[in-house]
């Protein structure tokens, strides 16, 4: 193999893209990775949080368990191999945002799947943290937060160490497609894995997939009087950092999608956290910033291999919980590649042709 050879050649660092090297690398793939600087990453943007039970309703996928457990091995691995803390595992307090909201939660606590996941619930005036809680709440478990900067951080320089990590922005019309291998950017690949988030919009072979962008903004805050012991999560969430400073987010909009930030955005937030503790002064809001969440019709995420090019592949459409959900979805593809098990239906492009 010459030395600017490899097995699989990945567009994008993302969390996507980062580990799905990472798993390829373990099984003993040569793999190279194209990135231009998280241009538009929402890995870099994201709070992070792992939450099991996301929605309205408290809804448990059925796939729950294994995406928790993929995710914890996963972080534990890294925290093992480069010594630093990247998943702080961390209570939820949910805040019911309605009567009927309180209702689900009785529901869910009747199923012995969930109950492992859920605390009793509480009334306004029980609530754990100092916050407006009209309709009480409950204390969620299995709840945390990922260091997305940090572990982008190690891992782009654990590729760079490897040199196996291009710094530039691939023009995917570029790519070659020949009988044997495919290149790009001057690297030869058995084949060609695009994990290049909302980019996937513009990527002439795969864009026919049914990705639903949606754009998110999100502030750093500091208090001077508050430092949460849970993450917070009601109509907005609110997640407390190592560092003192806090994450508020996030916005949803499914129209003018781009990663600029906004003047509304950040009123709709500042709006949001003085609800959440109306007679205190007010956090002071360090930074903004934007992203698009790749998020798909159905919700689950977009993998696979293009039906007439099959040395080119997706890894993408993990929405709004790539941080739960990506460990999983990247080692179920990496032995896909290495040993041809089969990819979970649920996430096979297949589903939509
Ligand atoms: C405001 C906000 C808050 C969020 N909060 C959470 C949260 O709390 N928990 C959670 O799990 N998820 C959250 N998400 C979603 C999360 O960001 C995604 O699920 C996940 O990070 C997607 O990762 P990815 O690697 O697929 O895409 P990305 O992170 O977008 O990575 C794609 C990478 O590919 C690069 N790239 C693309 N095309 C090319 C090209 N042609 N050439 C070179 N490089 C290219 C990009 O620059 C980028 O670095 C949030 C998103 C937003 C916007």
């Amino acid at each position: 193999m010459a030395s600017n050879d490899c097995d699989t050649l990945i567009i994008g660092q993302g969390l996507a893209g980062s580990a799905l090297a990472w798993q390829l690398a373990a099984a003993g793939q040569r793999v190279c990775v194209i990135d231009d600087g998280h241009t538009t990453s929402s890995s870099v943007v994201a709070a992070g949080l792992i939450n099991p039970l996301a929605g309205l309703r408290f809804t448990r996928r059925p796939e729950v368990g294994t995406w928790l457990d993929a995710a914890d091995r996963w972080y534990a691995e890294l925290a093992h191999t480069f010594g630093r803390i990247f998943f702080h595992a961390l209570p939820m307090l949910r805040l019911f945002r309605s009567v009927e909201q309180r209702r689900f939660h009785e529901r869910r606590l009747a199923d012995p799947a969930s109950r492992e996941l859920l605390g009793a619930a509480f009334d306004a005036d029980h609530c754990p943290e100092p916050v407006s809680a009209p309709h009480g709440g409950f204390i969620q478990r299995r709840t945390g937060y990922v260091d997305m900067p940090l572990l982008l951080g190690e891992l782009r320089t654990w590729l760079i160490q490897h040199q196996q990590l291009v710094e530039s922005a691939l023009n995917p019309a570029q790519v070659e497609l020949g009988e044997h291998a495919v290149s790009a950017a001057g690297v030869r690949a058995q084949r060609l894995v695009f994990c290049d988030g909302a980019r996937l919009r513009a990527n002439p072979w795969f864009n026919a997939l049914p990705l639903v962008p949606e754009k998110g903004e999100i502030l750093n805050l500091v208090s001077d009087d508050w430092q949460p012991h849970h993450i917070i999560n009601g109509a907005y969430w609110l997640v407390p950092l190592e560092s003192g400073e806090m994450r508020f987010g996030a916005t949803h909009r499914h129209k003018q999608i781009d990663d600029r930030i906004t003047a509304a955005g950040r009123t709709e937030l500042v709006d949001a956290v003085r609800a959440l503790r109306p007679a205190s002064p007010p956090a002071r809001v360090v930074r903004q910033q934007a992203g698009i969440r790749p998020g798909t019709v159905d919700r689950y995420p977009l993998i696979g291999q293009h039906a007439v090019h099959p040395r080119l592949w997706v890894f993408n459409g993990f929405g709004a919980r790539g941080a739960l959900v990506i460990p999983w979805y990247a080692q179920c593809l990496a032995d896909h590649l290495q040993h041809g098990t089969a990819l979970p239906a649920e996430a096979d492009i297949r589903r939509f042709t």
